[in-house]
C-alpha cells in the first residue's frame, strides 16, 4: 500500500473509481509536475496541462465530475499553483459549452480541451464589475450573422495564452437578464494584457473592440448568460476548497518535518508546546477542510438540496484554513520560511487568491446566510 503522510491520513475514504485516478493523478505529478513546480513560465503552463491531458486527467473538466474535479485539484496544488490553475480553467471555461453548448460549439472544442491541447479560459469579471456581476457592461449586438463585441475583462486567467474565451456580455436589457454568454475565439480578441501578480496565475485584462464572431458562437439561450455563469462557477466552488486542501497539506507535511529536523536550546523545535500545538492545530483544521469538501462534492453529485450552501462553506473554510496552516508552516520554518524557492514561501504565495476569485469569502457568506434565510 503507497505511503502516506501524517496530513494526507487526515482524509475521507474515496470510492475505488477516485482511488484509482487518485494514483494516476500522482503519477502524472511526480513524472510531470513536481519536477517544473517552481517553474512559472507559459511554457511550464503549457507543458502541465498538455500531461495531464494525455493521461486522461482533464475528462473530469469537461464532464463536470465535481468529485473526480476535486481528487485531481488537491493532488495537482499540493505541487503546484499554476498546475492547478490550468487544470481549472479546462473546466471552467468548456464549463458553460458542457452545461449550455450546441453540438457544433462541443465538437469544436471539447476533444481539443481534454487532451490539453486547446487552453480554456472564461471571461466574467470587468474592472466595475466584480462581485457583482449583473453590472457587467461589455456589449455584444447582433450585425448580419455576426455577433459584435465591445468591452473589456479583468482578471482573465490565461489571458493572452487561451484558445477561446467563454464571454459573458450584455445582449440587452438591464440587470442579469439581459447577459448572455458567447464564445470567442483567440482570433476575435482585439488585445491582451498580462498581470504580475503574486502567484503564478497567467491572469490579466482582454479588450473587444468591434470583435465580431459567428452568431451561432452563443452559448444556450440569449439572456442566460448570468445563469450559465452562475452554474459553471457552482460545479467548481467545492473544488477551490480541495486545491487549498492540497496546498494546506503540502505546507502541514513541511512543517512536522521542519520541526523534527530543526534544533534550537538542544532539542528539536516541536518539543516546545507552542510550536506543537500549531502542528495540532493545523492537523484538525486540515481534516476539518477535507471533510467538508468531500462533503459538498458529494451533495454536489447527489443533486443534494443543500449541495450549493455546502460548497459555499467548504470554498471559505477550506480556503481561509489553508491560509492559516500555510502561515503556520512559514512560522515554523523560521527565516527559511520566507526566502524564495522553499515551497513554503510559495505556497504563502499561491493560497492568496483562492480567498477571492470564484466568489470572495464574504461573498460565499453572503450566498450562504441566504440559503439558510430564505
Ligand atoms: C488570481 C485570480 C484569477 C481570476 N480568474 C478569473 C477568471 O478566469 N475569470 C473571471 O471572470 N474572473 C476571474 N477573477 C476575478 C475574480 O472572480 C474577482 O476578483 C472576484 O469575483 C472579486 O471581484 P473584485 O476583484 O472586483 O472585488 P470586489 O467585488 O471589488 O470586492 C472588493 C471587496 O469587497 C467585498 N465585497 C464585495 N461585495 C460585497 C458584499 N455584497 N458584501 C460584503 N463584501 C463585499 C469583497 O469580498 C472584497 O473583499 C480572478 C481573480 C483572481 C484574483
Amino acid at each position: 500500500m503507497e505511503k502516506r503522510s501524517i496530513a494526507e491520513s487526515a482524509r475521507v475514504e474515496l470510492d475505488a473509481r477516485l482511488v484509482e485516478l487518485e494514483a494516476r493523478a500522482r503519477k502524472v505529478v511526480d513524472a510531470s509536475i513536481r519536477p517544473r513546480e517552481e517553474d512559472e513560465s507559459d511554457d511550464a503552463a503549457f507543458a502541465m496541462t498538455r500531461a495531464l491531458g494525455a493521461a486522461g486527467l482533464l475528462s473530469s473538466c469537461v464532464d463536470l465530475d465535481v468529485p473526480a474535479i476535486c481528487v485531481l485539484r488537491e493532488v495537482v496544488a499540493s505541487s503546484s499553483g499554476l498546475a492547478d490553475s490550468m487544470l481549472a480553467l479546462q473546466g471552467l471555461g468548456y464549463g458553460p459549452l458542457a452545461l449550455a453548448g450546441s453540438d457544433a460549439l462541443k465538437s469544436a472544442w471539447r476533444a481539443k480541451v481534454e487532451a490539453g491541447e486547446a487552453i480554456a479560459a472564461i471571461g466574467i469579471t470587468e474592472p466595475e464589475a466584480g462581485s457583482d456581476v449583473a453590472a457587467i457592461a461589455t456589449t455584444a449586438h447582433r450585425d448580419g450573422n455576426e455577433w459584435v463585441l465591445n468591452g473589456k475583462k479583468c482578471f482573465i486567467t490565461n489571458a493572452g495564452i487561451a484558445d477561446f474565451y467563454s464571454v459573458v456580455a450584455r445582449t440587452g436589457g438591464e440587470g442579469a437578464k439581459g447577459l448572455s454568454m458567447i464564445l470567442v475565439p483567440k482570433e476575435a480578441v482585439t488585445s491582451t494584457l498580462r498581470y504580475d501578480l503574486v502567484a503564478p496565475h497567467p491572469c490579466g485584462e482582454v479588450v473587444f473592440e468591434d470583435s465580431r464572431v459567428p452568431l451561432d458562437h452563443l452559448i444556450g439561450d440569449e439572456g442566460q448568460g448570468f445563469k450559465t455563469a452562475m452554474r459553471t462557477l457552482d460545479h467548481f466552488r467545492t473544488t477551490v476548497g480541495a486545491a487549498a486542501v492540497g496546498m494546506a497539506t503540502r505546507a502541514l507535511d513541511d512543517a512536522i518535518e521542519r520541526s523534527k529536523t530543526r534544533q534550537q536550546f538542544g532539542k528539536p523545535i516541536n518539543r516546545f508546546q507552542q510550536i506543537a500545538a500549531m502542528l495540532a492545530d493545523s492537523f484538525v483544521e486540515l481534516h476539518a477542510s477535507r471533510l467538508m469538501v468531500y462533503r459538498a462534492a458529494t451533495a454536489h453529485a447527489q443533486g443534494d438540496a443543500l449541495a450549493g450552501a455546502y460548497s459555499s462553506a467548504a470554498k471559505m473554510y477550506a480556503t481561509e484554513a489553508a491560509q492559516r496552516i500555510i502561515d503556520r508552516s512559514v512560522q515554523i520554518h523560521g527565516g527559511q520560511g520566507v526566502r524564495k524557492g522553499t515551497a513554503v514561501e510559495r505556497l504563502y504565495r499561491d493560497i492568496r487568491a483562492l480567498r477571492i476569485y470564484e466568489g470572495t469569502t464574504e461573498i460565499q457568506r453572503v450566498v450562504l446566510s441566504r440559503a439558510l434565510t430564505t
